[in-house]
């Protein structure tokens, strides 16, 4: 296998939209996975079935894939169908799941396809921490097996040591337990067939930023961004005067990084500003590499 070009993506199972489902019975937990060598936890405690589940369906109907707030996930019939007809590999499972309270919604008539239970390999693929930008807290030694250690103050990208894979199309690597990659392949195949709510980051812009307030310019990179966010959503101009009183104030949050501009902002224009709160908070979100927050998809 040539390992040029290829590319591998995390599956984005935090989703603002989409079908919810969530897990019924709490007393049906197994073991979380670990590692054999330190101990540490690699996931969280294991799904057993009977997989019993709430299903809230979304306005676009019923998705392909669903997550649930678990590592694991659950697949429809038709994405049970494409994924062995295509002969992808790496998830274990597909097991039946029951769904014992739906949700519907009026304009979705149509009764839910059979779902299952599935979830993926952990790999001896392996994260190139180094290539990834890791910063470990100072003195933690890593984990020759698990290659996990202290506390993880951030990261620039995620980098797989494409000599390390082993071929899976969606997997967990070490060295980074809380992800799902996938192959390119994977990929392609969720978009030839249109599954619905399969969404995918390049795993080169996969960053995350545990301990910002060590970061020089924090305050400005937040203030600009904040900027941007609300610019994005000023699509009827509601926003026309925040944006330009924020530009009127940004030499001022330059000079003084303590400077409390929410405040002076409200001050200035007489008026509660929550959206500015609101772009504050997604704009956050950005600069950690999280998800946007669920109570907050203006966008
Ligand atoms: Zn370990």
């Amino acid at each position: 296998m040539t390992s040029a070009g290829v590319r591998f993506y995390v599956l984005q199972t935090f989703r603002l939209h989409g079908c919810d489902a969530s897990k019924i019975g709490d007393d049906r937990r197994g073991e979380a996975p670990h590692c054999d060598a330190c101990g540490k936890p690699l996931g969280l405690l294991a799904w057993l079935p009977p997989h019993q589940v709430e299903f809230e369906v979304c306005p676009k109907g019923y998705c392909d894939l669903v997550y649930p707030p678990h590592d694991d996930f659950l697949v429809s019939a038709r994405f049970k169908e494409i994924y062995e007809r295509e002969g992808l590999r790496g998830l274990v499972g597909f097991e039946p799941v029951t769904i014992v309270k739906l949700k519907r919604r009026r304009r979705i008539k149509e009764d839910p396809p059979p779902y299952f239970w599935v979830k993926a390999v952990r790999s001896q693929t392996v994260v190139d921490q180094e290539a990834s930008g890791f910063e470990w807290e100072k003195d933690s030694p890593v984990c020759p097996v698990c290659r996990e250690a202290g506390f993880l103050k951030r990261w620039k990208r995620l980098v797989i040591d494409v000599d390390t894979w082993t071929g899976e199309d969606v997997f967990y690597a070490l060295g980074m337990p809380g992800e799902i990659f996938v192959s390119e392949r994977f990929k392609h195949v969720c978009e030839t067939y249109a599954l619905r709510n399969a969404a995918f980051i390049p795993a080169e812009q996969c960053f995350g930023e545990f301990c910002f307030w060590e970061i020089e310019d924090w305050e400005i990179r937040t203030f600009d961004e904040t900027l941007a966010v609300l610019q994005s959503w000023n699509k009827k101009g509601h926003f026309d005067h925040i944006i330009a009183a924020m530009q009127e104030i940004r030499d001022r949050v330059v000079a003084d990084a303590t400077y409390d501009w929410i405040g002076g902002l409200e001050e200035r224009l007489g008026e509660k500003l929550d959206q500015v709160v609101d772009a504050a908070a997604e704009a956050h979100y950005r600069l950690v590499g999280m998800p946007p927050a669920p109570w907050n998809s203006r966008s």
